[in-house]
């Protein structure tokens, strides 16, 4: 896995010539920001619920569920994986900022499915040391789902467990697929 700054040619959103991808960005919050109102929100979720997705790109997750501004909290890493850290973060949405409801989406077509655990010692041959987290790799992308579900649901630290359900999103039509947690 490399990453790069650079965007393919031919994309609508090219990098202007004279600026890096984040100088785009920069300059788009400042539009942003001159339209920009505050809203008068209070931090905690409107909707009283917590969205843990992967950060795969094509994933919109407030156009996919309808959510607006305030309605949530997401919390996104590769594969939507519930790690220590995503609970860390379930705890604080729930004990701090009054989340009651939690909502597991992972995708079609995720780069997990194409990696193992063999990843760890790849990086270790190539920079000496081996990652102290798990790839979280997966070959079943439901059987993924439902541990997941599975985490949350025995998270000693959690308040709400009673409202944890798991959808794999197919990133070709769009639609959400309940997974049974069995
Ligand atoms: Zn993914």
């Amino acid at each position: 896995m490399t990453t790069s700054a650079s965007v393919p040619a031919g994309s609508g959103n090219a990098v202007p010539a004279s600026g890096t991808v984040t100088d785009r960005l920069i300059e788009a919050n400042e539009r942003y920001a001159a339209a920009f109102t505050d809203p008068g929100m209070d931090a905690r979720p409107v909707l009283h619920v917590a969205v843990v997705a992967c950060m795969d790109a094509r994933l919109d997750l407030h156009d996919a569920l309808g959510l607006s501004l305030g309605d949530c909290h997401t919390i996104r890493n590769a594969g939507g994986v519930v790690t220590d850290d995503v609970i860390r973060s379930l705890t604080i949405s729930q004990r701090a900022l009054g989340t009651r409801s939690v909502v597991l989406i992972h995708h079609t077509n995720c780069g997990l499915e194409s990696l193992t655990e063999e990843f760890r010692h790849e990086l270790e041959m190539e920079v000496g040391q081996r990652p102290a987290w798990a790839v979280e790799a997966f070959r079943d992308v439901d059987q993924d789902v439902r541990q997941s579900m599975q985490r949350v649901r025995t998270s000693p630290f959690l308040l709400h467990t009673d409202d944890v359900r798991g959808f794999v999103f197919d990133v070709k039509s769009g639609l959400l697929r309940e997974v049974d947690p069995a």
